[in-house]
């Protein structure tokens, strides 16, 4: 009851910076699945917020550095109970505006919160100082500092989880931090961040500017006082980033950042056709396709290929696209109309083409940006000229004695983020796991998910710079360590 109170609400969003909401002209955000429905509105920061912004941040970073870790730390964890407090109202703003399904809403909360906890915890761990041997007489210590304003720059398709995940590693480890939100989901952040003041975080030690990330996003780019970014989203605005970075003549500033991936799942004849599209159908269709993780080729041995591909066929028509407030939906809208757009332009070629094997059927009443689950023949995973970011499935049949060469091909693309394998022989999955360049792989089970915060998350070449979200090493990305 208290969520379906929260489904119906309006949100209003705008920059907050030292604490306080800033004035300016409001737009409207719309429900990707009823679009009629006004979710609220929200105001996005112009360049001369931004650059003030990051004033008051730069200021601000001596004393926040000063601030003992525990003190930082505990208020992630406030921060942790209070979006356990929020939960309902949360999930509603992640469903209205990113339109994500209620299960999504309640992961998505879950992770934001395993975020906190274990960053807390491991800053705590990370901070404590060490002594080093010196020369005679001397004492040495090694510690940990913040590095000064961090820029977190987040995506649409964990609009809370991935947000919260940069903005919490960031602070705790003693930077201040401009933070800018994906276009499409400004006002979860905004409630995020409204959340961490409330639970006692100093308004000065994160601006959040709403807003164009060419525009807003360049202008903190370009800054000379930004000392550290970290990114996700897609490979070429990385690039980008990257550029404006290395353009500044001012401080070398590293990038973490997690990007995209064209993630492959290697299938052998000696594994179970069931267990295999039961799993196919979560890796790629879950959350619309939309999660960085999400399997975009299947590879399948020749001699079960036929039997795999029926059961697809089969459970791909059974799969419900629908309205993801609804328990019996399998795969909502995806996030905009020009990713249906692109989305379909891609279906129609491959169509086109005469490569289908199978589809889910599209309720007519929808009134959205629904893209129906398709899964596609390929010849080769080279036929991709880029991620296609949503519930679009590929399928390559590799022939006996190829496995190298699959192998080969998936490392060629220059993405590294997921690959999942299905084999009941334990060597050739070790033989895989050791010849691919790949952040995650994923053994005889899906490939989404894994233990939050605990578990790194993220890939190496075109699908990022490794050491990664989550895991025992990721604080240590946002510090420089000093010895004294
Ligand atoms: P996606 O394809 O997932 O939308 P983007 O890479 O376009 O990925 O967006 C990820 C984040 O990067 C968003 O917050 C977006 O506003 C921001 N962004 C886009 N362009 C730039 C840029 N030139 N500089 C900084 N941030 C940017």
């Amino acid at each position: 009851a208290e969520l379906d109170k929260h489904m119906d609400a309006r949100w209003t969003g705008a920059p907050l910076v030292e604490g306080k909401r800033l004035s300016g002209d409001a737009r409207a955000v719309m429900c990707p699945y009823e679009l009629s429905h006004q979710v609220g509105e929200v105001i996005w920061a112009t360049a001369e917020q931004t650059h003030n912004a990051i004033d008051s941040l730069a200021a601000a970073f001596p004393a926040w550095n000063a601030t003992p870790v525990d003190t930082r730390a505990a208020i992630l964890e406030r921060t942790a109970d209070l979006l356990e407090k929020h939960m309902p109202e949360l999930m509603a703003i992640c469903t209205r505006e990113a339109g994500k399904s209620l299960q999504d809403g309640i992961d998505e909360v879950r992770e934001a919160v395993d975020f906190c906890r274990y960053y807390a915890v491991q800053a705590r761990q990370r901070f404590a100082l060490i002594t080093l041997p010196g020369p005679t007489g001397e004492s040495n210590e090694l510690y940990l500092q913040g590095r000064g304003v961090f820029a977190c720059i987040s995506p649409w398709n964990f609009p809370l989880a991935i947000f919260l995940g940069q903005v919490s590693a960031a602070l705790v480890t003693g930077n201040t931090v401009v933070a800018k939100p994906a276009e499409q989901t400004s006002l979860l952040a905004v409630r995020c961040v409204e959340l961490m003041y409330e639970a006692g975080l100093p308004g000065n030690v994160l601006a959040l500017l709403p807003g164009d990330g060419k525009q807003v996003g360049s202008v903190i780019t370009s800054d000379p006082r930004i000392t550290g970014v970290a990114f996700t989203g897609s490979t070429q605005t990385a690039h980008v980033i990257n550029r404006a970075l290395a353009a500044r003549d001012s401080a070398i500033a590293p990038m973490v950042a997690e990007t995209g991936g064209q993630n492959a799942m290697l299938v052998d004849s000696t594994a179970l056709p069931e267990q295999v599209v039961k799993d196919v159908v979560h890796s790629a269709f879950t959350s619309a396709g939309q999660r960085c993780s999400a399997l975009r080729v299947l590879f399948i041995q020749e001699d079960i290929a036929p039997r795999v591909m029926e059961l697809l066929k089969g459970a791909m028509a059974e799969l419900h696209v629908g309205n993801p407030f609804e328990r019996s939906t399998d795969v909502g809208p995806v996030i905009d109309e020009d990713a249906r757009g692109n989305l379909l332009k891609h279906i129609e070629t491959l169509k086109a083409q005469d490569r289908l094997i199978g589809e889910t059927p599209l309720p007519a009443s929808l009134n959205g940006h629904f893209v129906t689950p398709t899964a596609f023949r390929l010849d080769s995973i080279s036929q991709l000229d880029k991620e296609h970011f949503g519930p679009v499935l590929h399928v390559v049949t590799w022939r006996n004695n190829t496995l190298d060469k699959m192998i080969d091909e998936i490392n060629a693309t220059g993405f590294g983020l997921t690959l999942g394998i299905h084999s009941r022989n334990e060597d050739t999955a070790l033989h895989i796991d050791r010849r691919v360049r790949i952040g995650n792989v994923y053994i005889n089970r899906n490939q989404i998910g894994a233990v939050v915060g605990v578990q790194p998350f993220g890939g190496m070449g075109l699908s990022g710079t490794g050491p990664k979200a989550g895991g025992p090493h990721y604080l240590l990305r946002f510090v420089t360590e000093r010895t004294r």
